[in-house]
């Protein structure tokens, strides 16, 4: 059976878009052999998206990263991981998505990573009027340094396949967010320290988020203010 999926566009144009099944409903059966529930696919706007040549986000965005992450930390408590997505049009993102922690799971197996990246999208959808075609998964390394564990790079491109299986045609990156320990400090904004990589100070904590593709290859990152 055929699906039709009517959009419309930001200048007033309706889109009618013809869609094989089939395509969506490959989905998952995990290697444990569970089959995961066929997720319903969003089509993202036709704008040029960011692949290798990398993206840029703003010093709001990167001040609610900084929100995000500190946010979780309690005191006497081990710090604890989370993971937030970037999502835009094109080649920037401007809104921040953060997910509960149950739902979302940072470093557990590779399928699990990805199922849950299903989870993700669902928020995404409920939070944006349109779906995004630049989606950035971030998770962070609690005293830690921003570079992909084996974990990571295992996970990343199965979590890639299955947000663009449901959203066809998105550009999926990845973030390491790294935390250092909490100490008095000065604030210092943020910069870029690398091709890939930001680094800036809030008053306790020092903050490095190095940016990859699904492949692991370092994807260039810009701050546009
Ligand atoms: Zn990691």
């Amino acid at each position: 059976m055929r699906k039709i999926r009517v959009g419309i566009e930001g200048n007033g144009t309706v889109r009618i878009k013809l869609k094989k099944a089939g395509k969506a409903e490959r989905s998952g059966v995990t290697e444990a052999g569970k089959t995961l529930p066929s997720p319903q696919t969003f089509s993202a706007p036709d704008v040029p998206t960011a692949g290798s040549r990398g993206f840029s986000l703003s010093y709001p965005l990167l001040g609610q990263m900084e929100i995000r992450v500190e946010s979780v930390f309690r005191p006497k408590e081990p710090d604890v991981e989370v993971v937030y997505a970037l999502t835009g049009f094109g080649r920037s993102v401007d809104h921040l998505h953060k997910f509960s922690s149950n739902e979302v799971v940072a470093h557990a197996t590779p399928e699990m990573i990805s199922y849950t990246a299903e989870k993700m999208v669902e928020h995404i959808r409920a939070e944006r009027a349109e779906m995004p075609n630049l989606i950035v998964h971030v998770h962070s390394h609690p005293l830690g340094a921003p570079a992909l564990s084996d974990v990571d790079k295992e996970a990343m491109p199965k979590v890639a396949a299955t947000i663009q299986t449901i959203v066809p045609g998105a550009t999926v990156l990845f973030g390491v967010h790294a935390i250092g320990r909490e100490e008095r400090r000065p604030r210092e904004l943020p910069e870029r320290v690398s091709l890939n990589k930001v680094r800036w100070s809030s008053i306790t904590r020092l903050h490095e988020v190095a940016f990859f593709d699904e492949h692991a290859e370092p994807v260039e990152v810009r701050i546009d203010g």
